[in-house]
């Protein structure tokens, strides 16, 4: 028995989808990176936008609230 397997369907390589898009990086201290890098603050934290490197967006991370606060009275 031969079984034709070779339909053009099933031959075709598949190409990873890349994501061209980059997130922001989480960073406690943030630098600037090249010329074209922007310092923004918005709501208290501060943000590095670069349009020419996608790569270079930072955040500035917040800081961890306490979740056991003690009052005194
Ligand atoms: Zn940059």
């Amino acid at each position: 028995m031969c079984t034709n397997i070779t339909s053009p369907v099933l031959l075709q390589p598949s190409l990873p989808m890349y994501n061209l898009t980059r997130g922001l990086k989480m960073k406690t201290i943030l630098h600037e990176r090249c010329k074209f890098c922007l310092r923004l603050w918005v709501n208290g934290r501060m943000y590095i936008k670069c349009k020419v490197h996608p790569r270079h967006n930072q955040v500035q991370r917040q800081k961890k609230e306490l979740r056991h606060k003690l009052f005194f009275c």
